[in-house]
C-alpha cells in the first residue's frame, strides 16, 4: 500500500477508533457471529523469514491480549456450536465470535494453545494434511524461503515459454517479487504450480527441508500434538485439503483426491468423522457449486471462506464469512476490524 494511503488509514481508524465507532457497531452486529482467522504465530517482534510471509505469523503477545480481549467482550463459542445451531434454527448467544487457525503450523500447538487453554478459548484448526502427515511443506512458503534467501542480483526464469525476469537486489524488491510469483502460480493448475516452484527452488539455490536449521516457523504440527489438543476438547479440527492446492485450478480427478484424502488422513488420526473445511485462499474464485456439492458428498460440515464478513441464520453454511488478523494490525485495528468497521468501510466504497 502506497505511504499516503496508509497514513490516510490511520488516521481514519484513530478518528473512529477515537469517537468509539467500534462500540457503536459491536451492539449493531451484536445478533451476528464472527470468524476470525489466523495462521501462524512468532515469538520475535522481527523475524527475518516472517517479513516476507506477507504478516501471516502473528507476534504470540498480540495474541495474547486480543483474547483477553475477546474474552471479555465476546462470547467465544466453537465451530461445532455455531454449525448445530445454525442448523437446528436455534439462536446464537449475543456477541458470538469463532476462533479459527488455517493451515496447521507447529506454533498453533506450542504458542497459541498454552494461551487458548490458559483463558479456556475453543478454536478450530484446519490442517492441509500432507504438511502435518508428510512433513511437506506448504508451496507458499517454498516460494517465501527461497526468495527470502535468495542471492542478491537479477534472476531470469522461464514460465510458458516467457521469460520472467526477476530483481532479488534487496529485500524490498524481493517482496515485490514475491508478490509478482504468487499471484502468477496461484492461477495455474496445480501440478504445473509446482514444477514452477522446483525450477524456481533449483535457480535460487534454496529449497525448505525440514532439519535442525529450518526456521521454526515454516514448522508443521505432528499428529502426537493435534491429538494432545483434541483430547481437551477445545481444540476441534477440520480440513483444509492435502496440498493446499487451489480447488478450483484442480482436474476433478485431483479435487477428489485433494478433498476425500485430506479427510480420511484427518479421521485415521483423529477418529472424528464430521469435519468442517476452509478453502484454501477462500476467495470468491477459489470455490464453486461443485467443489461444495463433492464436499457435501464427503460429509463435511460446513466451509469457511476468506471473504470478509459477519454470518447469520442465512449465510449459507458452505460460503461462510470470516475476519482476518495478521501481524500487521495494530492494536486499534483489531479492535475496530472485529467491531466490523472494515466491512463497513468496504461496503461503503463498493458503493
Ligand atoms: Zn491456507
Amino acid at each position: 500500500m502506497p505511504p499516503v494511503k496508509i497514513i490516510t488509514k490511520k488516521i481514519i481508524y484513530k478518528l473512529s477508533y477515537y469517537f468509539q465507532i467500534h462500540r457503536f457497531l459491536r451492539n449493531l452486529n451484536k445478533n451476528k457471529v464472527q470468524i476470525l482467522f489466523y495462521h501462524g504465530f512468532s515469538n520475535e517482534k522481527n523475524n527475518f523469514f516472517s517479513k516476507f510471509s506477507d504478516s501471516k505469523h502473528l507476534q504470540i503477545k498480540k495474541f495474547h491480549s486480543q483474547m483477553k480481549y475477546l474474552k471479555n467482550k465476546y462470547n467465544i463459542i466453537s465451530l461445532k456450536q455455531f454449525v448445530d445451531s445454525h442448523k437446528n434454527g436455534k439462536k446464537f448467544p449475543l456477541y458470538s465470535l469463532i476462533i479459527t487457525m488455517d493451515d496447521g503450523y507447529l506454533s498453533n500447538y506450542s504458542l497459541a494453545y498454552p494461551i487458548l487453554k490458559k483463558l479456556n478459548i475453543p478454536a478450530t484448526i484446519f490442517l492441509t494434511t500432507s504438511f502435518v502427515n508428510q512433513k511437506e511443506f506448504l508451496w507458499m512458503d517454498r516460494v517465501e524461503y527461497a526468495l527470502a534467501l535468495a542471492r542478491p542480483n537479477h534472476y531470469r526464469l522461464n514460465v510458458h515459454d516467457q521469460k520472467l525476469l526477476l530483481d532479488l537486489r534487496n529485500d524490498d524488491l524481493k517482496l515485490k517479487s514475491l508478490k509478482k510469483i504468487k499471484s502468477l502460480i496461484k492461477s495455474e493448475p496445480q501440478g504445473l504450480r509446482l514444477k514452477f516452484i522446483a525450477e524456481l527452488e533449483s535457480l535460487l539455490k534454496n529449497k525448505l527441508t525440514l532439519n535442525e536449521k529450518t526456521p521454526e516457523i515454516y514448522l508443521p504440527l505432528d499428529w502426537h500434538q493435534v491429538q494432545k489438543m483434541v483430547e481437551k476438547e477445545l481444540v476441534s479440527i477440520g480440513g483444509h485439503t492435502h496440498t493446499h492446492a487451489i480447488l478450483t485450478k484442480c482436474s476433478p480427478k485431483e479435487l477428489k483426491k485433494e478433498l476425500s484424502l485430506a479427510k480420511k488422513i484427518i479421521e485415521k488420526n483423529i477418529k472424528i468423522k464430521l469435519l468442517p473445511f476452509a478453502y484454501p485462499n477462500g476467495t470468491v474464485k477459489d470455490f464453486n457449486k461443485q467443489i461444495q456439492s463433492y464436499l457435501k458428498q464427503l460429509n463435511y460440515s460446513c466451509a469457511l471462506t476468506t471473504m470478509s464478513g459477519f454470518n447469520n441464520k442465512k449465510t449459507d453454511l458452505f460460503e461462510l464469512r470470516r475476519i482476518a488478523v495478521d501481524d500487521r494490525m495494530d492494536w486499534i485495528e483489531f479492535i475496530m476490524n472485529i467491531s466490523g468497521f472494515r466491512y463497513l468501510l468496504l461496503r461503503l466504497l463498493k458503493i
